[in-house]
């Protein structure tokens, strides 16, 4: 298998591989993002279904399944989030955009649950379409 991007946690203990180019990326605003970030948004990308595989770490994931989407991954030793995963079909992941080493090739290309953003801090006047609800193609 070639591998396209690698990445992983803050602590190191998790390591993943992606084995095909990302298919898009984009912010996301909801509040469970809000609440598992610390942060008003954050930036995930599309992997093509199969291409992201583990190499360590597997007994260091936590995860959040919040009963409805998928499911949010984390390290439980370091708690940074590293990826989501569709609960019904683990072949369908979205990585966390900073958990990829380097440039992850992709750059966010809209921003999802805006009706749900954080008053504290304005969204980024960055020409990015902006969508109340879910991104229709993530
Ligand atoms: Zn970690
Ligand atoms: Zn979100």
């Amino acid at each position: 298998m070639t591998i396209s991007l690698s990445g992983g946690c803050g602590c190191g203990a998790v390591r993943f591989e992606i084995s095909e180019p990302l298919v898009a990326a984009a912010y996301c605003h909801c509040t469970r993002c809000q609440h598992r970030t610390g942060t008003a948004a954050q930036a995930s990308a599309k992997t093509v279904d199969g291409s992201f595989r583990l190499v360590s770490g597997e007994a260091a994931l936590g995860r959040w399944a919040p009963g409805s989407g998928f499911d949010k991954v984390f390290c439980t030793a370091c708690g940074s989030a590293v990826f989501a995963q569709d609960p019904d079909d683990h072949d369908r992941v979205m990585v966390r955009m900073a958990a990829i080493d380097g440039d992850p090739g992709v750059r966010p290309q809209a921003r999802q649950f805006v009706a749900y953003a954080a008053p504290w801090e304005p969204i980024p006047d960055d020409g990015l379409p902006r969508f109340d609800e879910r991104l229709p193609s993530l």
